[in-house]
């Protein structure tokens, strides 16, 4: 569709970044024009327009700037998820596979009360680690993970099919290969 094909002309792509034989695909040229921020937001939570939001997850970083619009948009609160160590006060934390080994992610042990409503946002799902790391952490909270979000997928990687095998609804925007 024309919405998807423009979207997409605003995302960069850089090669052989951060490391040669990557394609990173870079949302900062996304958020710098004013139609395409407001189109990806507008389009990422049109299907819970009306149904009741209680909290926006947001990844550390870029989904933090993605979510905290979508939090706006949707009149719920934003919980940082973050990098171990980032935050200061008590956190709940979860382990999560990277392409080689295995990092943290940690959140407020008081950020989201059991049985809230929560969207996970993040800029990209590539082979679906964090987000899967970040549904976990959510669940044992007690939140109800309604949905996940991405502005990007890379559906060769799977990730989108293993959080949809997981039982959370995935939406993203554009794909590419
Ligand atoms: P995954 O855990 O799904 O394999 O990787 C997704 C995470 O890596 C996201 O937090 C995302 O921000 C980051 N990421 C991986 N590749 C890219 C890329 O090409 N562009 C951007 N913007 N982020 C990426």
């Amino acid at each position: 569709p024309e919405l998807a094909h423009d979207l997409k002309a605003s995302v960069r792509t850089i090669p052989d970044y951060p490391k040669p034989g990557i394609m990173f695909r870079d949302i900062t040229t996304l958020l710098g024009d004013p139609r395409a921020f407001r189109r990806a937001v507008d389009e990422l939570v049109h299907p819970w327009a009306g149904s009741k939001i209680d909290k926006v997850a947001g990844i550390e970083a870029r989904g933090f700037i993605i979510g905290g619009a979508i939090a706006h948009q949707v009149s719920s609160g934003f919980v940082p998820i973050r990098k171990k160590g980032k935050l200061p006060h008590a956190c709940v934390s979860m382990s999560y596979a990277l392409e080689y080994g295995t990092d943290i992610i940690e959140m407020h042990v008081d950020a989201i009360a059991p049985g809230e409503r929560v969207i996970l946002v993040d800029d990209l799902i590539a082979t679906g680690g964090t987000a899967e790391g970040a549904i976990k952490l959510l669940r044992q909270t007690g939140a109800e993970v309604v949905a996940a979000c991405f502005i990007i997928d890379l559906p060769d990687l799977g990730g989108a099919a293993k959080l949809r095998g997981m039982g959370v609804p995935v939406r993203t925007l554009m794909e590419f290969g």
